[in-house]
């Protein structure tokens, strides 16, 4: 089988490898479709170097079907379509015990701790895999796993129906918290400095914001009849979006950290006090958050068509990363079955 690997700073090699036989308590599942995301950037990168062995093949937003089941697991056959919600927990820690497995403190991101799905054949845990309806294609369930995130990041912020929410940055994951809140029933802006970025936002039927401008806070208050937004979902990872942030939220309004920043960043503290502000982090996903999806799929509520620019063979695999470091992609798939 074909397997892709990282292996340094801007390497990734595709080889063949002998597909090992899943162990007790696993399946064997042919990969079909596997999605690139800001995290693989980042490994690829070399960022992430301190965590993530080399030579190691990642990947984790994925979809296949079952081949082989190993001894002892139950409730799955040969055929059925897949998913998998990539983590692993020791059910053991103090966040374990306390329901909150999904961050476990000794958490395992399958395709970044342990190996993912860039290859033919992955073995998984059957505890991971989650169900896909016959009505999902596996190209467009490849998408599953950042709606989750998705999912996640609103359920977290406590929307609900009628609110208003403003999603700074309009990357894939930005995108998709704006189309999850707006299912939920909620009025959504996106803000986002970059034309073309907004432009492909306009283009899924999403209300865009130039982040730039001076006036966003007097965007927002007109849009809020003097308010400001219920929910701000912060998901640009920019220091300045962290600092304006708080400004565009309305009295005990709520600010959900979404996005990955590397290094602490200033936030107007007063604002939090003087408004009674919540400010919350959101992370991953619960299995309730991967049904949710499957259902938003499933609908037709996710403009899979428009968010799937590119789709490249496993071989060429290396141009799906360079591809995304333009900026210019919004999902990009590796179609793992065609190699
Ligand atoms: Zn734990």
């Amino acid at each position: 089988m074909l397997a892709a690997s990282y292996a340094g700073a801007r390497r990734i090699t595709v080889e063949e490898r002998e597909p090992v036989e899943p162990s007790a308590g696993e399946v064997r599942i042919a990969v079909a479709y596997v999605g690139i995301c800001g995290t693989d950037l980042h490994v690829f990168h070399g960022d992430m170097d301190g965590r993530v062995s080399r030579p190691a093949t990642i990947g984790h937003e994925m979809s296949g079907t079952i081949v082989a089941l190993g001894a002892g697991v139950e409730g799955w056959s040969v055929g059925d379509a897949v998913t998998v919600m990539p983590l692993a927990w020791d059910g053991t820690c103090p966040a374990c015990r306390a329901g909150n497995e999904h961050i476990c403190q000794n958490l395992d991101f399958i395709g970044i701790d342990s190996p993912g799905s860039l290859q033919e054949y992955w073995n998984v845990p059957a505890s991971t895999l989650v169900r896909l309806p016959s009505d999902i294609s596996l190209r467009n369930a490849a998408l599953v796993e950042p709606v989750a995130v998705a999912v996640h990041d609103v359920r977290r912020s406590g929307l609900a129906a009628g609110d208003k929410a403003v999603v700074i940055g309009a990357g894939p994951i930005g995108v998709l918290i704006a189309i999850v809140a707006a299912a939920f029933g909620a009025e959504v802006v996106v803000a986002e400095v970059d034309a073309t970025r907004r432009a492909a936002a306009e283009k899924m039927g999403l209300t865009t914001l130039d982040a730039s401008s001076a006036d966003q806070v007097a965007w927002v208050e007109e849009w809020t009849d003097g308010a400001g937004a219920d929910v701000v979902f912060e998901v640009s990872g920019s220091a300045a979006a962290v600092l304006g942030a708080t400004s565009l939220a309305k009295v005990r309004g709520t600010l959900v950290v979404v996005a990955i920043h590397s290094q602490p960043r200033p936030i107007d503290l007063h604002r939090v006090f003087w408004r009674e502000l919540t400010l919350l982090g959101a992370r991953v996903y619960q299995r309730h958050d991967f049904e949710r999806a499957i259902e938003l799929l499933a609908e037709g509520a996710i403009p899979a068509e428009q968010l799937i620019t590119g789709v490249v063979p496993l071989r060429e695999v290396e141009s799906a990363f360079g591809l995304l470091e333009t900026g210019r992609a919004m999902k990009l798939l590796v179609e793992v079955s065609a190699s």
